[in-house]
């Protein structure tokens, strides 16, 4: 991972369409986590981050790490 890490000052941060999905470590469960529920508080781009997926069956919580990549297209960009 070359790109710089960003704090993003987000307290709460939806995706909506992204569902997260998983099998428990344990019991071998699917398990989902649906972002427009769900959310990622404080997250920083290019840095992975532990993401915690509760299962229900046999309680087991399971660690996953996921990268967020943030990116910022210009539409009208003039060429230089
Ligand atoms: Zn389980």
């Amino acid at each position: 991972m070359t790109e710089k890490s960003i704090e993003l000052n987000v307290k709460r941060l939806y995706l909506p369409g992204v569902v997260l999905k998983q099998k428990c470590k344990k019991c071998g469960k699917e398990l989902t986590m649906d972002l427009s529920v769900e959310y990622l508080s404080y997250p920083c781009t290019n840095e992975p981050f532990a993401v915690c997926f509760g299962c229900d069956s046999c309680e087991e919580e399971n660690m996953y790490d996921y990268v967020l990549g943030l990116t910022l297209t210009g539409i009208d960009a003039q060429e230089v």
